[in-house]
C-alpha cells in the first residue's frame, strides 16, 4: 500500500509541471501527506544508517536500531547540529558522489557547507517554482534575481525554479541596486527576487528617478520588518511575499500564499518538527531531508524559533505552514519579562513616531532585578515622553503578558535617548542583548 502511494506521489510529484502539481497538491488531504512523510523518514533513516559515518555513530551510541525507528520521536536526542557541519570532516556527511556543494555563513567557526545531486537541486527548485506559481508568476514574466551567489545556493535555485515554470530569469548575484535599476526597463523586468536590505536601497533609487512597472516582489533571506514590506510595496505598488529557507534546507523552505500568514513549507522534501515548544507552541525548527541522498540531513536543529498553524489556510494549499520567525534561538533572552526575542521589540516599535530605524534593547541588571532598556535615536523633534508613552502603550496592547509581568514588579522598564547617528550597529545589528552578569 505505501509502495504503491509512495510511486504515485513521486510520479506525480517528479513528473508533472508545475501548474498541474499545484492544482493536485491542493487536493492533498494533509493525513496522507502526513503518511508519505512517515514512510520517507523511515527511509532515509535507513540509508543514512548504512551509509552515513556521522548518523550511523550516533545510532550507535544510543544504542538505536534504526529499523526500529518509525517517527523522530523514535530517536531521542539523536540530531545533527550546525556546530557538527563544522567540526566533522564532510566525508561523514556524505553518502554519495556530490555534483555540487553550497556554503552558509555560521556564526563562528567558518562556513558550513552542504553538497547536493543536481537532481536533488531540480526537486528543491519544484517546491519554489510551486510557491512562485501559487503566488502568481507565470510564463511571459521576466525574474531579476539578486540573491547574493557564489557559494550560497539561494540564487542557483531561484533560476532552476524559473527554468520549470519556462520563465525568463537573470540571477545576478548581488550588483549595486543601481545597476538593475538601469536594466529594468532594458531587459522589461516585471518581477523582482532579493534580500529585504537590498530591496530598500533598489526602491530608494526608485524613489528619485521614478517607479517602474513591477509586478511581484519576493523576498528573503533576513528579516524583513513590516516597516520595510508596507514602504516597498506601496512604492512599487506590488505584492511583496516573503521567502523562508537555508542553504541546508536546499533553498527555499517555505513561502507565504496569498493570505501572508506564516509560510507553507516543503513537505514533499522536508520533514519539519518544533521542539521543546512552550505554552503557544513556539520552539525550536528541526528539519530532516526526505528526498536527499547525498548529504542528507537526520533531525538537523535550524535553531530558529516558529511554530505551527494549525488548521486549514484559507488559500486551499494543504501543506503545513509554520509562523513568521520570532528570531534566533540564541538571540533568546530569559528575563522578568519572559522569553524575549528581537522580533518582539520590532512590533512594539512599529509605528512609532519620532524614531530612527537604528535602535535596540537591552536587558541589564539592577541588584536583583532586570532591567529593559529601550536605547532609542529621536528624530523629527519629537519629544522623549512622547515616544515613551506610544512604546509604553504599544507594549500593553500587543503584548498584555510582557507588560502583566512589570505591572508585577518582574522588571523595571526605562527609555535611553540617544542623538541621531549614535546607536550605529554592525552588519548584523544585534537588536535585543543581554548585558547581564553570568
Ligand atoms: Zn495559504
Amino acid at each position: 500500500m505505501v509502495g504503491g502511494l509512495r510511486q504515485f506521489v513521486e510520479r506525480r510529484v517528479i513528473g508533472d509541471s508545475v501548474p498541474r502539481l499545484v492544482r493536485w497538491g491542493k487536493s492533498l488531504p494533509p493525513t496522507l501527506i502526513s503518511r508519505m512523510q512517515v514512510d520517507a523518514f523511515r527511509r532515509v533513516v535507513l540509508y543514512a544508517a548504512s551509509r552515513q559515518k556521522f548518523f550511523s555513530r550516533k545510532l550507535q551510541q544510543a544504542g538505536i536500531r534504526a529499523d526500529r525507528v518509525r517517527r523522530p520521536e523514535d530517536l531521542g536526542s539523536i540530531f545533527t547540529t550546525p556546530e557538527d557541519l563544522l567540526s566533522f570532516p564532510a566525508e561523514d556527511f556524505l553518502c554519495d558522489e556530490p555534483q555540487a556543494v553550497f556554503e552558509t555563513t555560521g556564526t563562528s567557526g567558518g562556513p558550513k557547507r552542504v553538497a547536493f545531486s543536481y537532481e536533488e537541486l531540480d526537486l528543491a527548485a519544484r517546491y519554489e517554482a510551486a510557491a512562485f506559481y501559487e503566488n502568481g508568476l507565470r510564463s511571459g514574466d521576466r525574474v531579476v534575481c539578486t540573491f547574493d551567489a557564489g557559494y550560497w545556493i539561494s540564487s542557483w535555485v531561484t533560476f532552476l525554479a524559473c527554468k520549470q515554470l519556462g520563465v525568463f530569469c537573470s540571477a545576478v548575484g548581488k550588483p549595486h541596486p543601481q545597476e538593475v535599476y538601469d536594466r529594468i526597463i532594458r531587459y522589461r523586468y516585471n518581477v523582482i527576487v532579493a534580500d529585504p536590505t537590498w530591496l530598500v536601497s533598489l526602491s530608494e533609487i526608485a524613489e528619485k528617478r521614478g517607479i517602474l512597472p513591477v509586478k511581484l516582489i519576493f523576498a528573503a533571506g533576513d528579516r524583513m520588518t513590516n516597516a520595510y514590506r508596507d514602504y516597498v510595496q506601496r512604492l512599487w505598488q506590488a505584492p511583496v511575499i516573503l521567502g523562508y529557507g537555508s542553504t541546508e534546507m536546499g533553498g527555499g523552505a517555505g513561502m507565504e500564499c496569498r493570505v501572508r500568514q506564516g509560510y507553507h513549507v516543503d513537505e514533499f522534501n522536508l520533514l519539519f518538527e518544533i521542539i521543546d515548544p512552550n505554552s503557544e507552541g513556539y520552539g525550536e525548527l528541526v528539519m530532516t531531508t526526505l528526498a536527499r541522498r547525498t548529504w542528507p540531513l537526520i533531525r538537523y536543529r535550524v535553531r530558529d524559533v516558529t511554530r505551527f498553524l494549525e488548521g486549514p489556510c484559507p488559500c486551499g494549499v494543504s501543506v503545513r505552514r509554520i509562523a513568521p520567525i520570532r528570531g534566533r534561538r540564541d538571540e533568546m533572552v530569559v528575563m522578568g519579562a519572559g522569553n524575549m526575542y528581537p522580533e518582539i521589540f520590532e512590533k512594539v516599535l512599529e509605528g512609532v513616531q519620532g524614531i530612527s530605524e537604528n535602535w535596540q534593547v537591552a536587558v541589564r541588571q539592577e541588584g536583583l532585578r532586570d532591567v529593559l532598556e529601550f536605547r532609542l535615536e529621536l528624530t523629527d523633534g519629537i519629544t522623549a515622553a512622547t515616544v515613551e508613552r506610544e512604546v509604553q502603550k504599544n507594549l500593553e496592547s500587543r503584548y498584555p503578558d510582557v507588560w502583566a509581568n512589570q505591572a508585577c514588579g518582574m522588571y523595571r522598564l526605562v527609555f535611553r535617548f540617544c542623538p541621531p547617528q549614535t546607536l550605529v550597529h554592525g552588519r548584523k545589528r544585534k537588536r535585543l542583548v543581554d548585558e547581564r552578569e553570568e
